[in-house]
């Protein structure tokens, strides 16, 4: 196999035997027959702003919201914030989101921004987790198979990692399944103690999101390091997914 073709759609069936089919189709994962994440799911929002900052304004800075979290970071030239609120907080005007993050407590993120309707915003999406399930080929990358929450991912160079991976390396595809789910296993495991750890950890959202955890990789939830009050969640391997037939729009589990 030499060099990377891109193809109309990942059911394409590869015209040599050593060619590999590869689904980079984001959180749609066309070829996958199942995925999987929360019923409401945790939607970011992103504004920017034009301007010089200096070292301290660049930090990477995170605060936690009672159905979220916001965070800024900034380069030489410019400012972005996200504020990332479940979908069962409602839908918000950027007004709405300012006064939500500054009755958190939390006004010091938008600071040097000015007022959100004045300013740039940004492309959005889902940042809460999703994975899919579906036949062994096409192989799902990126967020096709795992999408990562960005609340402890960091999802380009997760997905681009795939890629190469697999480009690189043309064994790994026969072992594609088995990283698929320790990938997993560890992303739910991070992503379970970062929510733990959350001064809001006791409101719904941030409640929900751990429970759904559990139920939806079933996955037991198991206590350890420090005691009450600090309580780790650790994650056994998901079932190996039955192979499937592709049928058109992967079915989503949410009900949770
Ligand atoms: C608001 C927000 C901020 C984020 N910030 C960061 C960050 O700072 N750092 C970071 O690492 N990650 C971040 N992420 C996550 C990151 O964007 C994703 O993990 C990454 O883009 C996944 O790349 P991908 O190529 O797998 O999927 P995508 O980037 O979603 O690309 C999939 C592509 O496939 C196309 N497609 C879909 N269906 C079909 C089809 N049937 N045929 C052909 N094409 C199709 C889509 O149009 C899309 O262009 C952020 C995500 C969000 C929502």
């Amino acid at each position: 196999m030499s060099g990377v073709k891109i193809v109309p759609s990942p059911t394409t069936h590869p015209a040599d035997p050593d060619e590999r089919v590869i689904d980079a189709t984001g959180r749609r994962a066309v070829s996958a027959t199942r995925t999987t994440g929360l019923a409401k799911p945790w939607i970011a929002r992103v504004f920017s702003r034009c301007g010089v900052f200096d070292k301290a304004d660049q930090a990477f800075r995170l605060a936690a919201l009672p159905a979220g979290y916001a965070y800024r970071l900034a380069s030489p030239r410019l400012l972005a914030i996200g504020v990332v609120v479940s979908k069962s907080a409602g839908g918000m005007t950027p007004k709405d989101v300012e006064k939500y993050v500054h009755a958190a407590g939390a006004g010091w993120v938008l600071k040097g921004l000015g007022s959100l309707d004045s300013i740039q915003a940004g492309k959005g999406g889902v940042a809460s987790v999703q994975w899919s399930a579906g036949p062994a080929a096409p192989l799902r990358v990126g967020d096709a198979s795992l999408a990562r929450d960005s609340l402890s991912a960091q999802g380009l160079c997760s997905g681009i990692s795939d890629a190469i991976s697999l480009v690189r390396n043309s064994g790994h595809a026969d072992r594609w399944p088995d990283r698929e789910r320790e990938q997993l296993k560890r992303h739910l495991a991070f992503l379970a103690n970062a929510m733990e750890r959350s001064r809001f950890r006791a409101e719904k959202p941030w409640a929900e999101y751990p429970r759904f955890l559990e139920r939806a990789s079933g996955l037991p939830r198991s206590l350890g390091g420090a005691g009450a009050g600090h309580r780790r969640l650790r994650y056994r391997h998901p079932q190996p997914e039955a192979p499937a037939e592709l049928s058109g729009a992967p079915s989503r589990i949410e009900a949770w």
